[in-house]
């Protein structure tokens, strides 16, 4: 539907955000027994971007074949990618100019799906799989995107939004979400809880049924959403949201897209506070997401996502565990270098979550006891509304909501 309108809306010249979003789109076929997929993908650059360099990163490990872009201007390459520690191969395509045409590049590619991202008939085309391809440090730039699945008889695929069509073994979906958090959950069946009331939430099992565990964080989700629409996000609130469950056992992340993919073990349990904990950080990425996790911006996902769901804790009544916790993640912040210009390759790996989580997390803290509890929703509602993505632009809504002096201290705070 959003996509639809958005399609509507190219055609009449209207542009949902100022600033114009590339259009992807993206057609995967799944061979689930043997992991194998091959996808097409086709990456155009909106019009107001003059680059005449268009690069990509891929998996070095997949197949790239059918490769065109441009005026055939195309190269091949491998480049170290420090923040996945890994080697990358990299599509470059130069624009000749003037231009004559939509700068493009598409490419088939193939390859097999991570085994960790896959489980008995499960596969998780996701965030953290590390299927698609994206602009070097673009992992989290913003797409108006086009999903289509093609998978055999007997499976079903999910994503972070409804399927606009679902026929035959063949899904697509739509919308604008960041380059690598397309998502395709793929099984033979699906299990899912709604709730009845307030936003459209449901948890979403790849497997036959949810077990009590997994039932349970309905309305845990759905109490995190209520305070979060009421809170920070009450400029920008939650209509839709989907949990998703694939049994990968791996890790837990929130999407942009109005959901969160929970991979864990079976025993996730969110009446155990640490669990609790992790539903309400994933959840409040909704919002916090648009930082580069490239630099020390990333403190403005993190850490506000660390101290979102600790706001969360305090205000469902656990006041011990907000003191326990938030004592804990403070312990770790003495003697650490600052926020503002943190480089992790500086230090060892575990400097990066005591400085980027925990320190930003104590330095929000601070802010809120500085301007008190009112004012400083009213900050973290704006940040989101608009998307904030630079430590600058934060510190400038700052000054603009309770002024130079305070917006001066954070500077501080940023900088010790
Ligand atoms: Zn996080």
């Amino acid at each position: 539907m959003k996509f639809l309108f958005l399609l509507l809306g190219l055609a009449l010249g209207y542009r949902p955000t100022a600033q114009a979003t590339p259009i992807v789109r993206v057609e995967l076929r799944v061979e689930p027994t043997t992991r194998a997929f091959t996808c097409r993908y086709v990456f155009t650059l909106p019009t107001t971007d003059t680059a005449s360099v268009l690069q990509l990163n891929l998996n070095k490990r997949f197949r790239v074949e059918n490769l065109r872009g441009g005026a055939g201007l195309v190269r091949r390459g491998r480049v170290y990618y420090p923040n996945f520690q890994n080697t990358l191969q990299q599509l470059t395509v130069r624009y000749p100019t003037p231009r004559r045409q939509a700068r493009q590049i598409s490419f088939t590619y193939s390859g097999t799906l991570d085994a960790g991202r896959a489980k008995a008939q499960v596969l998780e085309f996701s965030a953290h799989s590390g299927w698609l391809p994206f602009r070097p440090t673009g992992e989290y730039e913003l797409l108006d995107y086009a999903l289509a699945v093609r998978v055999p008889a007997g499976y079903q695929v999910r994503s972070t939004t409804p399927a606009r069509r679902a026929r035959a073994g063949r899904y697509q979906f739509g919308g604008r979400t960041s380059a690598t958090e397309l998502t395709a959950i793929i099984a033979p069946q699906f299990a899912q809880v709604t709730a009845r009331s307030g936003p459209v939430l449901t948890v979403v099992k790849a497997g036959a049924a949810l077990t009590p565990l997994e039932t349970a964080i309905l309305p845990k989700a759905q109490e995190i959403i209520a305070f979060y629409n009421r809170t920070l996000g009450r400029q920008d609130s939650i209509t839709r949201f989907t949990v998703f469950l694939t049994g990968t056992r791996q890790d837990a992340f929130g999407l942009l897209d109005n959901a969160t993919v929970i991979t864990y073990r079976p025993d996730f349990d969110v009446a155990q506070r640490g669990d609790l904990l992790i539903l309400a950080h994933e959840i409040s990425h909704k919002w916090w997401g648009y930082g580069s996790v490239h630099d020390q911006s990333d403190w403005l996902n993190e850490a506000f996502a660390t101290y979102s769901s600790l706001l969360y804790l305090q205000a469902s009544g656990d006041t011990t565990g907000y003191r326990q916790v938030y004592t804990k993640l403070d312990q770790t912040t003495p003697n650490t270098p600052p926020i503002t210009g943190f480089d992790r390759s500086k230090y060892e790996p575990g400097m990066y979550r005591r400085v980027i989580y925990n320190k930003g997390m104590a330095v929000l803290a601070a802010l809120h006891r500085r301007v008190g509890t009112t004012p400083f929703y009213a900050i973290l509602a704006t940040t989101a509304a608009r998307k904030v993505s630079t430590t600058t632009t934060f510190l400038d809504v700052v000054g603009q909501m309770v002024g130079a002096d305070t917006r001066a201290w954070l500077l501080a705070e940023l900088s010790r």
